[in-house]
């Protein structure tokens, strides 16, 4: 870690009341996290500039080009109830450009039943909460009728967890779900059919903390919770080319290609970020890097444990991207069993593919098949699809390619709850931000922007800036 210059002795830092109101902050990182810290804090009056080692805003969720084709680096979809990255969505003027489903309606499509393929739809109707998806349970084909009751007051006993219960977090989803009476079918056909994709994790891995928030939240909580919204432009659009925009007419100075190499206290009690070739001097610094890069600009004494963002684990996914010379899918998306293809989204459109179908493959905890060769996973791949969709059998594969992101999300392993720091440092007007703090949400886009807005609010206090404009989900940060 670089050292804290001027950190005084026993390792205090500069007090608070030093900090000139007002001010100047420097954001590290332009992923969702640091945009929005970025944003928050401009909007508030604050002078920013944001520094992005990268040449484009976006973080873990971006787009590039493939020839013709706008291609983002894994399909990204986010529930109504991800409140904070509809904010974003609508402060960068995107919401109309990913819009939320009318109602939750999902295709689950079983290869290995007996009788054939089979669809089932995990789908929600007007009634309320937990009756929403009571007929759609009720009919689920793809469990028993004694599983789908079963699941029913498994649903029960989690609604009635307390998230705040910190023991939670030191249990694993899938023990909880056995003792619970779930059968293996159960697990793999219904809650991790939703876990997996959520959390990146299957039941056994998780965090039941961090599962229980999951689906209290999407599935529990408000009818409409889980509609699914996605992109229908490429992420790019979003998160780089509008976020771009907000932050240039916010009066940011957006710095990309511009990597942070070391944060330390000034001489003034401020904060000096260096930057090749420049030292920028300010009142309150944002770290929203992933954790293992904040490890390292975290000057020393900022943390109690710095050691803990080391063993956060982090888990990869993989996308599997196929061009076929005509439609073969009609639904947007579908998820599917008794197959290694997980979730596959029609990208066609968005990616401005003009003749054919272009379908991504979102493959969460690809741990076994993030390092394998495209050929096999061609091998691999093409087969089940024609498994999976009988039209493309016929069809032509115009273009077969993957991307691989292997630290696309902190691991939520039962105890990662406790390495997660806050978005408050013991250094003040040093503050962190990204997915992978204490948000209470797993490794997400609305993740992401709840730290960047709690950064942003513990900043401004710093700062001696009013919290006012900052956006109804802000809660006092840790
Ligand atoms: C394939 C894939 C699929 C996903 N699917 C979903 C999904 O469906 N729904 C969902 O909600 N979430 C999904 N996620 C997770 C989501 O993308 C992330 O949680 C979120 O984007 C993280 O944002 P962040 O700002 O916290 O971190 P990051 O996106 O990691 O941003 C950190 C930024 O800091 C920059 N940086 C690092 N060091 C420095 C430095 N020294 N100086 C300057 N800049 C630096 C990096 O270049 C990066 O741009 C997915 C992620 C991946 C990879």
């Amino acid at each position: 870690m670089t050292q804290a210059n001027g950190a005084g002795d026993g390792g205090r830092l500069t007090d608070v009341s030093a900090l000139r109101p007002g001010g100047h902050a420097v954001v590290v990182g332009g992923g969702l996290a640091g945009v929005t810290s970025a944003l928050a804090l401009a909007d508030a009056g604050v002078r920013v500039t944001l520094l992005e080692g990268r040449p484009r805003l976006g973080g873990l969720a971006f787009s590039f080009q493939r020839g013709d084709l706008t291609v983002d680096n894994g399909q990204h979809v986010y529930l109504r109830c991800c409140t904070a990255y509809r904010w974003f969505l609508d402060r960068i003027g995107g919401a109309a450009l990913a819009p939320v489903q009318d109602r939750l309606d999902v295709p689950v499509l079983d290869l290995e039943r007996p009788e054939g393929r089979r669809l089932g739809r995990l789908r929600r109707d007007a009634l309320p909460v937990p009756l929403h998806l009571g007929r759609s349970l009720a009919a689920y084909p793809h469990l028993s009728l004694a599983e789908r009751a079963s699941v029913g007051r498994a649903a029960l006993a989690l609604k009635g967890l307390d998230l705040a219960d910190p023991t939670l977090d030191t249990q694993d989803f899938g023990s909880w779900l056995t003792a619970h009476g779930q059968s293996a079918r159960a697990v793999e056909a219904l809650w991790d059919l939703v876990g997996v994709a959520t959390l990146n994790a299957v039941a056994g891995d998780a965090s039941l903390g961090l599962a229980a928030m999951v689906f209290k939240t999407g599935l529990l909580s408000d009818p409409g919770a889980a509609d699914i919204g996605w992109a229908h432009v490429p992420l790019g659009e979003l998160h780089d080319r509008l976020a771009r925009k907000a932050l240039d007419s916010a009066g940011v100075r957006t710095e990309v290609r511009t990597r942070a190499t070391s944060v330390s206290v000034n001489e003034n009690g401020g904060w000096s970020v260096q930057v090749p070739g420049e030292t920028l001097e300010a009142d309150a610094v944002v770290l929203a890097v992933p954790q293992r890069e904040a490890h390292d600009l975290l000057p020393d004494g900022s943390l109690d444990a710095p050691e803990n963002l080391l063993r956060i684990g982090t888990a990869p996914i993989l996308n599997i991207h196929v061009v076929y010379d005509r439609k073969v899918l009609a639904a947007p998306f579908l998820t599917a069993l008794g197959t290694p293809v997980q979730w596959v989204f029609d990208r066609t459109e968005a990616s401005g593919l003009k003749e054919g179908q272009y379908l991504a493959l979102s493959q969460s905890t690809a741990q076994n098949e993030i390092d394998e060769p495209v050929a096999a996973l061609r091998e691999r791949y093409l087969p089940e699809l024609e498994r999976l969709l009988p039209r493309t059998r016929g069809a032509e594969v115009k273009d077969f390619f993957v991307t691989r992101e292997r630290t696309a999300t902190f691991a939520p392993a039962p105890g990662v709850g406790r390495l997660r720091p806050g978005a408050r440092t013991k250094a003040p007007g040093l503050y962190l931000a990204g997915a992978w703090t204490a948000t209470g949400w797993p490794a997400t886009m609305e993740s992401a922007v709840r730290s960047g807005v709690g950064a942003a609010g513990a900043a401004l206090g710093a700062l001696g800036r009013s919290r006012g404009l900052l956006p109804d989900f802000f809660e006092e940060a840790a």
